[in-house]
């Protein structure tokens, strides 16, 4: 661990009333994190975290996976209702996007074959940058406390020279570890950074 080590905080499915106190630790203590928004019932949220400096980008509107991944067309209706939203609220026309399940979900052949290959093409093709993660809070899946959380992301962190931390600003118990993870980081001397267009991608290897 040392200075050299950066960070990226992300956080998906939000904004949440949790994302709220999230803001407010982060601008405590002078962090920018990124967040993959959902068409939830507190977009006017996205306003803040933009107005607050953090990166902005596309997750889903609706986080339905039968829904999104039924077919190609079907992804990038659901993709350009939020792009949509996002630019109404903040006026941002984010290129920056995580694919539900990330790009190596299996759920999605379920619905559609081979589409997770088709998308990843396509959305670099128009430009956009969707990005995956190499340090999983497990925080969908696994675990339950805010210290199984810290556990998993600082010893994820600790592997990585460059991390993309995954967490969901929709869990009580994952937004009570966000405090703690930068505490730990800023103690280290690590770089938090929120994501842009030239990040590191952390792309997974896309299994349909
Ligand atoms: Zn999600």
């Amino acid at each position: 661990m040392n200075e050299y080590m950066k960070i990226a905080l992300t956080f998906d499915d939000g904004p949440s009333e949790r994302t709220v106190e999230i803001l407010e630790i982060l601008r405590e203590k002078d962090v920018k994190a990124t967040f993959f928004v959902v068409n939830t019932g507190n977009v006017d949220i996205i306003r803040d975290i933009v107005a607050d400096g953090h990166a902005i980008g596309v997750h889903s509107t609706t986080h339905s996976y039968r829904d999104i991944y039924a077919s190609d067309e079907a992804f990038f209706r659901d993709f350009e209702t939020m792009h949509n939203i996002i630019y109404e609220k903040t006026g941002v026309q984010t290129t920056l996007m995580r694919f539900p399940g990330g790009s190596s979900n299996t759920v999605s052949a379920t619905y559609c074959q081979g589409i997770m290959t088709r998308l990843a093409q396509k959305v670099t093709d128009y430009g956009l940058q969707y990005f995956d993660w190499n340090v999983n809070s497990l925080d969908a899946g696994g675990v339950q406390t805010a210290d199984e959380v810290f556990y998993h992301v600082s010893r994820g962190i600790a592997n990585h020279r460059y991390s993309v931390v995954l967490q969901h600003d929709i869990y009580g118990y994952s937004v009570d570890a966000v405090e703690k993870i930068i505490q730990w980081g800023l103690e280290k001397g690590v770089t938090f950074l929120p994501l842009d267009p030239t990040s590191p991608t952390c792309h997974q290897r896309i299994a349909n």
